[in-house]
């Protein structure tokens, strides 16, 4: 008698699938799905950090605003500089940051200077307080080896006036709100934030405080999704936790659409009997696909509900993370700015061996540290689970294992996506 063998449905255990979706295909759609967010705001300065300008900022001014003073030191006409020998020089008057001088120093004159101070007419060096000789009370002698020019910023050297200084799209980060404080400006236009509306779902969810009895669990995706979704500066509106039901899955998709430009459950999305996601997606909007090969993670619904973006993050509290950090937060960033996401990816190298079997593209959980060579290095935070939540705590670093990659030997160079960048 010969045994047939069973026929099964595909599943999260299978290392090839026909038909589903690479990562960098998965991506490339999400990106192309993109709406363009409208909408700006005037804010004042120290309410900008992170946010993202929605028009090109222009100086109205020089930065600095006049030629001055690198160091504290004596400012002179670099002409007279010694070649050797030395130079004696009269102290005609001195020069604090934020002071004047009305007259003009001539040959044989210098004047006491401090760092910013206007560079005195007559004057284009400043030499060094520590390479002069005080000789008495208003006389210094200057020896050779100074350069015509030296210890001098001119005007504008860091900004021209009339130049474009930040550009809209751009994220302001500390430095841009300096840069703007030196311009003189106060107030920036932003566009507006993207409003992103998040809930579980799952019956054997509680919240903090509640009681767990057997087969339930705290639901802890919506605080990593609270973490993640703060530092990236959204508007947030946290639905809370709904039950496996699909009606009431249904009424709580299209409320957030109505609501959210971007709308993220988590849980539901496998085939399990009570994993509705897909169903009411594709019943209340539309779906785009379901499934990439990755692991962990390879359920993702993603589409749209009306004019808002839809991702069915899966349940697993590993996979929520990296399937938001793969897929969401490109979309998020690129919403936010319109300007295209790019990944930040280092090389490092292995420092013990690693198992993968081909076919799915696998993102695992790293440690990285430089070596005794300064070279960065990188281990496996050890339990790979995509229930295990403490590897996104103990590792800073997503090893990439593409899709064909196979085991990999210590010292092989693999590329790695610091946590750090994921911001
Ligand atoms: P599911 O995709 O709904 O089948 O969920 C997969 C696994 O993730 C199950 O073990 C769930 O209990 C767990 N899970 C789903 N949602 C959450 C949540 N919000 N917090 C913690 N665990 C969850
Ligand atoms: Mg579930």
């Amino acid at each position: 008698m010969q045994i047939e063998p069973i026929k099964t449905a595909p599943s999260c255990a299978d290392d090839r699938e026909p038909g589903i979706l690479s990562v960098s295909e998965a991506r490339r759609r999400i990106l192309q799905a993109l709406p363009e967010l409208r909408g700006e705001e005037r804010i004042a300065l120290r309410s900008a950090l992170g946010r993202v300008l929605s028009r090109d900022i222009v100086s109205p001014l020089n930065v600095p605003g006049h030629d001055n003073s690198a160091m504290d030191g004596y400012a002179l006409a670099g002409d007279q500089l010694p070649e050797a020998g030395f130079l004696d020089l009269e102290v005609i008057a001195t020069l604090p940051a934020g002071g004047r001088f009305e007259g003009r120093c001539g040959p044989g004159q210098c004047v006491r200077i401090m760092t910013g101070a206007p560079m005195p007419a007559g004057t284009d060096t400043v030499v060094m307080q520590e390479r002069v000789l005080a000789l008495g009370e208003n006389r210094v002698r200057i020896g050779p080896g100074h350069r015509r020019g030296e210890n001098v910023r001119s005007a504008g050297e860091d900004i021209a006036a009339g130049s474009l200084v930040l550009a809209a799209g751009k994220a302001l980060i500390p430095a841009d709100l300096g840069i703007l404080a030196s311009i003189g400006v106060g107030e920036v236009s932003v566009r507006r934030r993207v409003r992103v509306a998040f809930f579980s779902t799952g019956d054997e969810l509680r919240g903090i405080g509640e009681p767990l009895s057997e087969g339930e669990v705290y639901d802890s995706n919506r605080y990593t999704l609270h973490g993640m979704l703060t530092r990236l500066g959204v508007e947030l509106m946290d639905l809370g936790v709904v039950r496996d039901d699909p009606a009431a899955l249904r009424e709580a998709f299209e409320n957030a659409a109505k609501v959210a430009d971007v709308v993220i459950t988590s849980g539901g999305v496998s085939v399990g009997e009570a994993d509705y996601t897909k169903e009411i997606l594709e019943q209340a909007g539309e779906m785009n696909f379901w499934k990439i090969a990755m692991k962990p993670g390879r359920p993702l619904a993603f589409g749209n509900l009306g004019d808002a973006l839809f991702f069915g993050l899966p349940g697993n509290p590993v996979a929520v993370m990296v399937t938001f950090y793969q897929f969401v937060l490109p979309a998020l960033k690129q919403l936010a700015s319109g300007r295209p996401w790019r990944p930040f990816v280092v090389e490092a190298v292995l420092r013990s061996p690693l198992r993968k079997r081909p076919g799915r593209y696998e993102f695992l959980r790293g440690i990285l540290r430089p070596g005794e060579d300064g070279t960065l290095e990188v281990e496996s935070v050890g339990q790979q689970g995509s229930g295990i939540l403490t590897s996104m705590s103990r590792g800073d670093c997503f090893i990439l294992l593409d899709e064909e990659q196979g085991d990999l030997e210590a010292g092989t160079r693999v590329r790695v996506q610091p946590f750090a960048a994921l911001v």
